[in-house]
């Protein structure tokens, strides 16, 4: 009699439910969708990335028909197709790794984002619970960042800041697209000014570096007295997103055919946002102020605590040397928490990277001035943390970090 009723129960269910729909047709949109199963309320995706266009991790879809209050569940596997690596085809796929966080992040407006439960994981997927709002979902790996925000970003920086903050179009990528940046500079010699320029998203997927960009932003246009300082003393450009293209089009860039953005550093780059990217860091190298160069990522899944990359000690200065020496242990102090800095830097060099040197913080090395300090931070994607509110936090401690370097003189 009771399996009756329940059957009778979930029969009625089914006939209210409305049928759950999923898609991917907008920037940043990607998914394999592999099957919906409208009784168990279960949706089966795989990242959709066309892994010439880099590592297939990065998903994000929306999902209409969850009633408010109904619950669902996103089942989602690893890419089944042959990912690259180190420059060329592995003939397997990427680890699923890669592309299960350990909660999913959601929004029911495409703009504020929050975590899910923690997803189940069972051999080859992870099961995110949802709740619906009675209106569409919107679910992806990290909390996205396409040219969208940028722009808004833009905006508000110009309308807070009309004095110093200048939006501008640094290149028009390879697919007709704008690739939008911030300069942040007060009048008056600038010739004078040191000058700090920080890039997110060389890798499509890692959409927790531009927020951690957002987060030094804000930082900077606000009135705290050492940003003040800053924006007053300094030059700084932010590029929220150099690989616009695979950003819109939901790829993943790491390890895109024929090689990816942070793989495109030397004399002839394959991409003009890098090209335009080397232009200016080679006109502030030639009056001799490049002073700071930030590369900010996403690392890997078991990377827990934001670290820095940098090239091999030997191949700087002894002033650079110790710039960064003094530059690390200030981040050290100011990254910490809720995501804390490890203070140890992981060094690149030949054994990492087959185009080791092409990376963009070794050619600043080779192409800035006897001071320059260059580094790429690497900001955790895997914790309870790495949602907007972790990522802009470590961007505001990021902009704390550098005032301290830039404004307090060395020993
Ligand atoms: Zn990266």
């Amino acid at each position: 009699m009771k399996a009756i009723l329940f059957l009778g129960l979930l029969w009625l269910n089914l006939l209210h439910a409305a049928e759950l729909r999923v898609s991917t047709d907008f920037d940043g949109g990607s998914a394999t969708i592999d099957a919906i199963d409208q009784g168990r309320r279960e949706i089966w995706i795989r990242p959709g990335g066309n892994p010439a266009r880099g590592w297939p991790c990065w998903w994000f879809v929306r999902i209409d028909g969850l009633a408010a209050g109904e619950t669902a569940t996103l089942v989602l596997r690893g890419s089944e197709r042959s990912a690259r690596n180190n420059g060329k085809d592995t003939g397997k796929p990427l680890s699923s790794d890669w592309a299960m966080p350990i909660a999913a992040t959601v929004s029911d407006d495409g703009g504020s984002w929050r975590q899910t439960g923690l997803g189940k994981r069972e051999t080859d997927r992870i099961s995110y619970p949802l709740e619906g709002t009675g209106g569409p979902l919107w679910v992806a790996w990290g909390p996205p960042f396409t040219p969208r925000e940028t722009e808004a970003l833009l905006t508000e920086a110009e309308r807070a800041r009309p004095d110093f903050a200048k939006p501008l179009t640094l290149a028009t990528t390879r697919e007709g697209r704008p690739v939008r940046a911030l300069q942040i500079v007060a009048a008056g010699k600038i010739k004078e000014k040191p000058a700090v320029w920080i890039h997110a998203r060389q890798h499509a997927w890692e959409s927790g570096s531009s927020w951690v960009a957002r987060g030094f932003v804000e930082w900077l246009l606000s009135d705290v007295e050492e940003a003040e300082q800053l924006r007053e003393r300094a030059q700084i450009v932010i590029v929220p997103i150099m690989d616009v293209d695979r950003v819109v089009t939901g790829d993943g860039g790491k390890e895109a055919a024929p090689h990816d953005h942070n793989r495109d550093w030397h004399q002839a780059p394959h991409y003009p946002e890098v090209a335009a990217a080397q232009d200016c860091l080679r006109a502030f190298a030639a009056e001799g102020r490049l002073a700071v160069v930030l590369d900010l990522h996403n690392p890997a899944s078991r990377d827990l605590r934001p670290f820095f990359f940098v090239g091999p000690p030997d191949l700087l200065s002894e002033k650079a040397r110790g710039n960064r020496e003094r530059f690390l242990g200030l981040a050290a102090g100011h990254l910490t928490g809720p995501l804390i800095l490890d203070p140890k830097p992981r060094v690149t060099g030949a054994s990492y990277h087959p185009l080791w040197r092409r990376i963009s913080g070794q050619w600043v090395n080779d192409h800035g001035n006897d001071h320059t300090l260059a580094a790429c931070l690497e900001t955790s994607w895997n914790t309870r943390h790495s949602n907007t509110g972790g990522y802009r936090t470590v961007g505001r401690q990021l902009g704390a970090a550098i005032a301290a370097y830039l404004l307090s003189p060395g020993p």
